[in-house]
């Protein structure tokens, strides 16, 4: 999703000759699309939606810096912790490296 700069509306995909752009219809003013996002265009038998994904997403996790097993050295890296079902085992820790994208897991 991509919300306007000036009013914090939703912003639309318009498909113009030129290309693909944002469109704010409440001031009326267009922005390029960039490569960060990604269409995904649903066709249905009613009518055709566009969802805009942010592909940066992914960078809101928080970042630590660990061991990567892939650079064998000091990385920044995505994390996330999940809860085994068991409940009385220790969560188990997921990283990514920035670096190179190599994810693993980590008891604790
Ligand atoms: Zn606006
Ligand atoms: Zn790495």
């Amino acid at each position: 999703m991509k919300f306007c700069d000036s009013c914090g509306n939703l912003m639309r995909v318009k498909n113009d000759e030129d290309g693909r752009s944002l469109h704010c219809r409440i001031c009326d003013i267009k922005k390029p699309l960039t490569d960060q996002l990604t269409i995904e265009v649903k066709n249905d038998k009613a009518d055709q939606k566009i969802v805009v994904i942010d592909d940066k997403e992914e960078s809101e996790f928080p970042v630590t810096n660990t061991m990567c097993p892939e650079c064998g050295d000091m990385r920044e890296a995505y994390w996330t912790m999940q809860q085994t079902r068991g409940g009385d085992e220790p969560p188990t820790r997921f990283y990514q490296c920035k670096t190179c994208n190599h994810r693993w897991r980590e008891y604790s």
